[in-house]
């Protein structure tokens, strides 16, 4: 029998060499592909305490094994490598086509080392690979880099390319595919820059591995027909579906996070149907049977946006709608693009932006520092022109465009309690004091700050306790297990969004034992889970880190709670969440560091006597 293996390839920018290393099945089968399999390869390649934006630091595209399978959600690839915006384990993950068109060439992840002495891109096309130069795509935009690659080699190639911010390492810089899916947080645009690594392009006709060809397409054939729950929503207005509720409810941040609904009272003119009324056209990713993205019409007020330009995201929404007092559609839209084009990550520069306000509002900034601009709240227009000097790096954009917290630092003047972030990365749109599960996602996560992680939607069948997102307490083991099979479904390269609306958890099972011809079980999933949890855990512990690095800023905590508003009067209690969690995690409360028994439960022998 024919078992399934990851070809992976490894490109060395500084000497140019290429080779080839073989991941057989039983490693694929511990760590599933994408952040699962790159923070295990990461954790022996990458040079500890390395400089995140040198050149020992290693930038991985790792698709899943169901990547570009017939497995419905099977869509994405993960970035990987060292973030320089935390200073650990850095991830980040996309959909399209790059990814499913990356396994397409015979490989099944790229890891890019060292540093090109000039600007060049990486074409990959069925296993035959090419150094090229970049010259003439370096300070070219997303867009113009995928138009000018597309007419050099064809409409199908898949591209994964860094714009202005990447280059100029923006620590808040994406990798973009498809002209505006993002592999957006963890600044790892910013290594890409850093290597000088414009693109990677890919273009292939080989078959991705799959075991069983007819059980796979008829496992796809009734998961797709049976599809439930938010998939109608989703189809109709994609993530702004849920903008105005979590305006209403406390969960969306308003005013830098200091707000209550009623200082954002119309947030229907942002909300869902005013951002379906603006689109032209769906978008989905790959073969999506939902379809949640879009294509905007023709710009109708002051802003010139291309027509390139994709749906703005709920976060989008969020961080530059209801975060910064700001109403107006048209300016969101043009902000997006800017993003998008310029290759930034807009929840990190939402929060930059709405800092700035703050700030300059409190006369940390005045007018002369931005150079005339009002950064009032709701100011749209000063919003975008702010936006715009972050993307190129201009003037007091350039403070920005490495986040929040390198910008408090350089502003001082007690700018840091306006900075709105976690271990160095900006907070998501949804507020930990609404759901106590993002107050454990933001801090116990590897990558601080995200909202990908930790448990997500419930899905029929699968053998997992209820969470309960307003406890505090008494959560943790049903978080943790949920925790566990976010690492899971995002390791294998699927859209979280698809996988919660699978209409049976047997669905996952069927589809990954069709695919791989392995027998796992729910209850291996959540040992693989964890396995991943823990070894993105101990990177970090590698590099001086832990969940005790990650702290709430005062605000986000609700230290002092809020006076109103519908989370008047709740404050994180950090502590207790903590220690709940390190307890099913088994995690020692002084060091961190996982018990010896754990590690060896999971596998993991050789990393428990590296740090025990
Ligand atoms: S649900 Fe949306 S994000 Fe997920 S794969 Fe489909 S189109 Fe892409």
């Amino acid at each position: 029998m024919k078992r399934i293996n990851y070809k992976i390839l490894w490109v060395n920018l500084t000497d140019k060499k290429l080779h080839e290393e073989v991941i057989t099945d039983n490693i694929l089968r511990q760590y599933l592909g994408g952040y699962g399999l790159g923070a295990r390869i990461l954790f022996n390649h990458i040079k500890p305490q390395c400089d995140p934006l040198g050149p020992w630091n290693i930038l991985g595209f790792v698709p899943g094994v169901l990547t570009g399978t017939p497995a419905v959600g099977g869509y994405r690839y993960t970035v990987v490598g060292k973030s320089p915006l935390t200073g650990g384990w850095g991830d980040a993950n996309s959909g399209g086509d790059f990814g499913p068109k990356l396994r397409k060439t015979g490989y099944d992840a790229i890891f890019v080392e060292g540093v090109a002495e000039e600007p060049v891109y990486i074409l990959i096309e069925d296993q035959k690979v090419q150094i090229l130069s970049a010259k003439e795509l370096w300070g070219k935009t997303t867009y113009e880099t995928e138009d000018l690659l597309r007419k050099q080699y064809g409409e199908e190639i898949g591209i994964a390319c860094i714009g202005p911010a990447g280059e100029k390492q923006s620590r808040i810089a994406a990798i973009i595919n498809n002209e505006g899916r993002a592999a957006a947080r963890s600044g790892l645009g910013a290594v890409m820059g850093s290597k000088r690594l414009k693109a990677v392009v890919v273009k292939g006709t080989k078959e991705v591995f799959v075991h069983d060809r007819q059980k796979a397409r008829e496992v796809e054939k009734r998961c797709a027909k049976g599809l439930t729950g938010h998939v109608v929503m989703l189809r109709e207005f994609g993530t702004p579906a849920i903008f105005v509720r979590c305006v209403q409810v406390g969960d969306a941040p308003i005013k830098n996070w200091a707000g209550v609904p009623e200082d954002f009272p119309h947030p229907e003119k942002i909300g869902a149907e005013a951002v379906k009324a603006r689109q032209k056209k769906r978008f989905s990713c790959y073969r999506c049977p939902i379809g949640c993205g879009g294509r905007m019409k023709a710009p109708i007020g002051p802003y010139s946006y291309s027509s390139k330009v994709h749906k703005p995201e709920y976060e989008t929404l969020a961080m530059f709608g209801s975060n910064c007092l700001n109403a107006d559609l048209e300016s969101i839209i043009m902000i997006n693009d800017i993003c998008n084009s310029y290759g930034l990550d807009t929840i990190s520069t939402g929060a930059c932006v709405a800092m700035a306000i703050e700030c300059f509002e409190n006369g940390i900034l005045n007018e002369k520092d931005t150079e005339g601009l009002e950064l009032k709240w709701g100011n749209s227009q000063a919003i975008v022109e702010f936006v715009w000097k972050i993307a190129k790096r201009e003037g007091i954009g350039d403070l920005f465009a490495d986040g929040v917290r390198i910008a408090a630092e350089k502003l001082g003047q007690g700018a840091e309690k306006f900075a709105m972030h976690v271990g160095g990365q900006e907070i998501p749109a949804h507020d930990p004091k609404y759901g106590f599960n993002w107050a454990l996602a933001y801090r116990m996560d590897a990558t601080p700050a995200r909202h990908t992680q930790g448990p997500g939607m419930p899905v029929a069948g699968i053998p997992m306790p209820e969470l309960n997102r307003t406890s505090q307490t008494g959560m943790q083991p049903a978080y943790k297990l949920g925790m566990c099979l976010t690492h899971v479904i995002n390791s294998l390269g699927m859209c979280l969004f698809v996988f919660w609306a699978y209409p049976h958890g047997d669905f996952l099972l069927d589809t990954i034992n069709a695919i791989t011809g392995w027998d796992v079980s729910y209850e291996e999933l959540f040992v693989t889970g964890e396995r991943i949890a823990n070894i993105r855990h101990i990177f970090n512990l590698r590099e001086g880190l832990s969940p005790f690095s990650f702290k709430f800023p005062d605000r986000i905590a609700g230290r002092p709670p809020k006076d109103r508003g519908p989370l008047k009067g709740v404050t994180i209690n950090e502590m207790i969440m903590d220690k709940e969690f390190f307890e099913v995690m088994e995690w020692d409360f002084e060091t961190a560091k996982p018990s010896r028994k754990k590690l060896l439960e999971l596998g993991l022998e050789d990393i428990a006597n590296f740090i025990l």
